[in-house]
Order: structure tokens, then C-alpha cells, then sequence
């Protein structure tokens, strides 16, 4: 019998660290022996640059403008240790759903069954998710996805971000669609910021899956065109990024969350703000902020 391909799909908004993170998941699962597809969907095509030493690879949806009858393997590009990149791309500017693309090459890889013959372990989208809209939904909505998880930080438009996507979690999770793993925090540096995005993981139902910290080995790696496990395996960083894929292999049940309303977030962030201020003007001692 013919194995089943995990798939997993990596939310969070803009500029978070959602293609960061992706493709050293992805480069740290090829390293423990599996054979990986990641999937880039968002309209900037960059998700595989890392995989590829800083490279842009024809997207999907400009190779299907030019002719459109392709065969997939004119759109899967291998990167490190073999794994297998794609970009869903997106529309002209301006122009139509930006998600286009991701329905699109999802359609043309079911036809062709190309994660059957490339007999593959793990695919994973790496999808904007500032909203959870139309094309952008299509790997929870569709439950092509078994497990999604969040990127965030502790700033409040992360976290609004990623209790948006939970809403679309919740919404189609009694249609099929794919349900939560938990949240991937990054950047955890700054004082506090590990206790809120915890606060915020406790008040969601769900859970964290690593705390990644901000790292100049990452910004490093980047510039080489590099993912940190390729450019630095005995740094920090790679630990953590191993010990992530690590779990997210592990990683079996996922779960419907329990998202805040909007007026319930807003009061959980201002008083978070609150406490974060009269602590740093010396009015509330370190020790006393904590869980809300
Ligand atoms: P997204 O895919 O969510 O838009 P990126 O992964 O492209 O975001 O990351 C945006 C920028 O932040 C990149 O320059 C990346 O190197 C940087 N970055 C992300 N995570 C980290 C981290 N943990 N440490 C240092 N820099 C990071
Ligand atoms: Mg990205």
C-alpha cells in the first residue's frame, strides 16, 4: 500500500517569519531522511529562496500563462538536499484572486498525481494568512491540509492575525477542513513576550510548538541565500529549528480552537499593554505580570 503524504500548511501574516521558518522545517525533515515538497502560496514567490541559494523559480501561474497545458514537473524545482520547491505565484497586480494560484496548482498536481509518483513524506504550504479569504482558505477549507499551524509573534497584530485564522479553523471544522497543531512563536526575545503569546495559546485552546528567538544567524544564512540548517547546522538556531520539524513529525492530533471574539481580544490586549507599561514606569514589579 502506498504511504500517505503528510501535509501540513503554515499560516501567519506578512513579514512574520512564515517562509523563514517553513523551509527550515522543510530543510531539517529532508536532513532526518524525508522526501519533501514545500509548496509556496503567497503572491511574493519567495518562499523557496532559502531552498535555492536566494533564487526565484518560475512560478505556477506565469508558467500556465505562457502555455497553458503543462506537465507539474515543468514547476517543481529541486533546492537543498533534494527537496522539491514550488510557487503557487499570483495574479497580475491588481487583477483577480490572489489565492488563484494556490487552487490552481492544486488542481494540476491532483490530476497529474505528482505526490504519488515522487512518492513523497511531507508537503507544506506556506500561505499568507492576514485573512483568511478565498484561495487563501483553500488548504483548510478543502481539509488538504491535515495540520495547520500559526506563526506569530507577541505583537498584537500577529496574534490578531493568527486569531483570525483559528475563526476559519473553527468555521469549516465540521466540514472537513484541517484543524489546528498549535502555534509556531517567533522572535521571542523581548521581555514579556513569551508569557503573552502563552496567555494567548491558554485563552485559545491550543498550544506552542517551539519558541523560536530572534538570531543574526538567521538574518546570516539569509544573505548566503540559505536556510540556517544548511548554513549553520551547529548554531543555536538549527537546534531549535531541528527539535521544531522534530515535533511537528511527532505531531498526530490536531484540534478545533477556540477563537476570541474581537471586543474579547481587544480587552485581553490592553490590559496586557496596561500591565507591559506600569511595569516598565516602575508601578507593578516584574514579577507581579503575568497571566491575565
Ligand atoms: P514571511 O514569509 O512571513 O513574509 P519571512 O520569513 O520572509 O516572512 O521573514 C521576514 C524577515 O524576517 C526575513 O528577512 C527573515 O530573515 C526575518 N526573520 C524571520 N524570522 C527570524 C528570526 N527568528 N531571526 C531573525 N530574523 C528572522
Ligand atoms: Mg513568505
Amino acid at each position: 500500500m502506498a504511504k500517505k503524504v503528510k501535509q501540513i500548511a503554515i499560516y501567519g501574516k506578512g513579514g512574520i517569519g512564515k517562509s523563514t521558518t517553513t523551509s527550515n522545517i522543510s530543510a531539517a525533515l529532508s536532513v532526518m531522511g524525508y522526501k519533501v515538497m514545500q509548496f509556496g502560496c503567497d503572491p511574493k514567490s519567495d518562499s523557496t529562496n532559502t531552498l535555492r541559494g536566494g533564487e526565484y523559480i518560475p512560478t505556477v501561474l506565469d508558467t500556465l500563462r505562457e502555455s497553458p497545458r503543462i506537465n507539474a514537473h515543468d514547476v517543481i524545482f529541486a533546492g537543498f538536499n533534494g527537496i522539491h520547491c514550488v510557487e503557487a505565484g499570483g495574479p497580475a497586480p491588481g487583477v483577480g484572486c490572489a489565492g488563484r494560484g494556490i487552487i490552481t496548482a492544486v488542481q494540476l498536481f491532483k490530476q497529474q498525481k505528482i505526490f504519488e509518483e515522487l512518492d513523497l513524506d511531507y508537503v507544506i504550504y506556506d500561505v499568507l494568512g492576514d485573512v483568511v479569504c478565498g484561495g487563501f482558505a483553500v488548504p483548510v477549507r478543502e481539509g488538504i491540509a491535515e495540520h495547520v499551524f500559526t506563526v506569530s509573534s507577541a505583537d498584537f497584530m500577529a496574534i490578531y492575525a493568527a486569531n483570525n485564522l483559528f475563526k476559519g479553523i473553527h468555521k469549516y471544522s465540521n466540514a472537513g477542513g484541517a484543524l489546528l497543531g498549535g502555534v509556531i512563536a517567533n522572535s521571542i526575545n523581548a521581555p514579556y513576550s513569551k508569557e503573552i503569546i502563552d496567555d494567548f495559546v491558554r485563552r485559545t485552546k491550543t498550544q506552542v510548538m517551539e519558541y523560536v528567538p530572534r538570531s543574526v544567524t538567521v538574518t546570516q544564512s539569509e544573505l548566503q541565500g540559505k536556510t540556517t540548517i544548511e548554513a549553520a547546522p551547529d548554531s543555536h538556531q538549527a537546534k531549535i529549528y531541528r527539535e521544531l520539524a522534530r515535533k511537528i513529525d511527532e505531531h498526530e492530533v490536531s484540534r478545533v480552537p477556540a477563537p476570541m471574539e474581537v471586543g474579547e481580544l481587544r480587552e485581553w490586549a490592553a490590559k496586557w499593554g496596561e500591565q507591559l507599561v506600569a511595569m516598565e514606569s516602575g508601578i507593578l514589579p516584574p514579577q507581579a505580570v503575568g497571566n491575565l
